[in-house]
């Protein structure tokens, strides 16, 4: 059974300048970010997250530690 996509998705966005690949986000939403070993800095699998996710995304930008991750508000 394949999943129904939702209506809904939450925008968001890295500051590559502010991001110091931690990887604490890595940790939280696995299938979102990644940080490639040697990479200065994370890379975004998707820009957008069902909003299902929007709780652990809200988490992941009140924990990045260099507030690197904020939520695009939008349509
Ligand atoms: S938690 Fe913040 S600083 Fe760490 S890898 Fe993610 S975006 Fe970069």
């Amino acid at each position: 059974m394949t999943e129904k996509p939702l209506a809904h998705s939450v925008h968001l966005a890295v500051d590559a300048q502010r991001c110091h690949s931690f990887g604490l986000c890595v940790a939280l939403l696995p299938h979102v970010f990644v940080v490639p070993p040697g990479s200065p800095t994370v890379i975004l699998l998707k820009t957008s997250v069902d909003e299902r996710d929007r709780a652990d995304l809200e988490e992941v930008v009140r924990q990045c530690p260099t507030q690197a991750i904020s939520i695009v508000e939008g349509p």
